[in-house]
């Protein structure tokens, strides 16, 4: 017997009719006689109203009882949709992360996943009933409420096929599946048919937010098929896989665009050793990670060092970054918000030259100035104006021609 674990997101259960469409894909799923696990995130902009609230009480609040309060969304749908199955006459459980027993560490609002049981779920399967698992959320060895990140029940449900060995682990979205680029800001994006764990890994740590990096960290790690498909159609979707000799490296899978970045700048740090240590270490001390990191060539024993945070990181970052310059004797601290990161991800970038020219030129066509650049095997990112984002993406995206021809041989 097969055994699949769907995880649905947001949008797939707002509201009751939606639980209902999830409800009876659950049951298809079951009649065509494999065994099923249901993921579910909270309904939609739920986990976003929990936030809110907890700020407007304070602006820092502490951060076990934000967990305790943001994990709660998922408690509502998972008990929605265990209802709404056993009205229909299928025997459901609904179950939360200390029920099942998902342990993390004590990393409140983006605690890691160390273990998951899986003695009950599969009791549960045994005895025929769908267990309804809540995502997003764990718990600590204390038995504190922990929460895996905006995003985290990718991650739930990812780990739960691995544990569970499942055969695949299908993520239900809005959207159709992974596409050359965020189709809501980009209506030439198309769908890829399959991409590797690496490639999905890179877009989804530039920003394609379509699945948690974790949940692919996770798949890749256990070598879970992830097939991400819509919930609202039966069209195949997606399939994340490890590279087989079959798959054509294509130049450029995708392109990506991401907002939730900020830039500092410490000017005119005293180059000497140790500074980059001093600046930087009481920045992780705080589990804040920094991104793209860029010094230049030291002038007159001094040099610019700058930097990106997550901008929820941002002011706390900025803090600890104006102390250290103040005892190393920087100049002073500069800091923007208004940016924003685009980059190309392709597996293909590994053995071609001219892919960062081509991507440089394209962004100057438009007059898009660029204001730090990156580089990995696999990927090239710029951060440029923020205003600019979108039709950076754009621009890239019609540039490497991902719009048109085929992007990879449909197996
Ligand atoms: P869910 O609530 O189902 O987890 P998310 O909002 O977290 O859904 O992720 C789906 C969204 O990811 C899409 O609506 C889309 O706007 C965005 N996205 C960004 N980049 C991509 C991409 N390359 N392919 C598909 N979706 C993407
Ligand atoms: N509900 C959580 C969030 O909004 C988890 C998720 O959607 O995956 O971030
Ligand atoms: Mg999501």
């Amino acid at each position: 017997m097969v055994l699949i674990v769907q995880k649905y997101g947001g949008t797939s259960v707002g509201d009751m009719g939606r639980i209902r469409n999830v409800a009876r894909r659950v049951a298809r799923t079951r009649q065509e006689g494999n065994d099923v696990v249901v993921v579910l995130s909270a309904m939609s902009g739920e986990t976003d109203r929990l936030i809110q609230l907890a700020y407007q009480v304070c602006e820092n609040p502490d951060l076990r009882e934000y967990d305790a309060l943001i994990a709660t969304g998922e408690q509502v749908s998972v008990a929605l949709l265990a209802i709404t199955l056993q009205s229909m006459g299928i025997s459901a459980k609904s179950f939360l992360a200390p029920q099942v027993r998902i342990i993390t560490d004590s990393a409140f609002s983006k605690a890691r996943i160390q273990d998951v049981e899986v003695r009950r779920l599969q009791k549960e399967l045994r005895a025929g009933t769908v267990p309804v698992v809540a995502g997003f959320q764990g718990v600590d060895k204390e038995g504190n409420t922990t929460t895996l990140g905006r995003g985290g029940s990718d991650t739930t449900g990812v780990a739960l096929a691995a544990a569970l060995k499942a055969d695949v682990c299908e993520i239900y979205t809005d959207v159709e599946g992974v596409y050359t680029t965020d189709p809501n800001i980009c209506p030439e994006a198309r769908k890829l048919s399959r991409i590797t764990y690496d490639e999905m890994l890179e877009l989804a740590s530039l920003g394609a937010k379509v699945l948690q990096i974790r949940s692919v960290e996770f798949a890749k790690k256990y070598n879970v098929p992830i097939h991400v498909r819509s919930s609202f159609s039966d069209k195949s979707g997606t399939f994340v896989t490890k590279e087989d000799d079959k798959m054509e490296r294509v130049l450029v899978s995708g392109v990506t665009y991401n907002k939730s970045e900020a830039r500092i700048t410490v000017v005119r740090v005293p180059d000497r050793p140790g500074t980059a240590s001093r600046i930087f270490t009481p920045i992780s001390d705080a589990h804040i990670v920094v991104d793209m990191i860029i010094q230049n060539t030291s002038a007159d024993g001094y040099t610019d060092l700058t930097f990106t945070v997550p901008k929820a990181d941002f002011k706390k970052a900025l803090k600890l970054v104006k102390k250290t310059a103040d005892e190393i004797k920087a100049q002073e601290v500069l800091a923007d918000e208004n940016i924003a990161k685009v980059s190309i991800v392709g597996a293909g970038m590994v053995s071609h030259a001219g892919v960062a020219s081509k991507m440089f030129t394209a962004l100057a066509k438009e007059g898009i100035n660029i204001l730090m650049i990156s580089t990995s095997e696999i990927k090239i990112s710029c951060v440029v104006d923020a205003k600019y984002g979108e039709l950076a993406a754009r621009v890239l995206h019609q540039a490497f021609g991902l719009d048109r021809g085929e992007l990879r041989k449909e197996l």
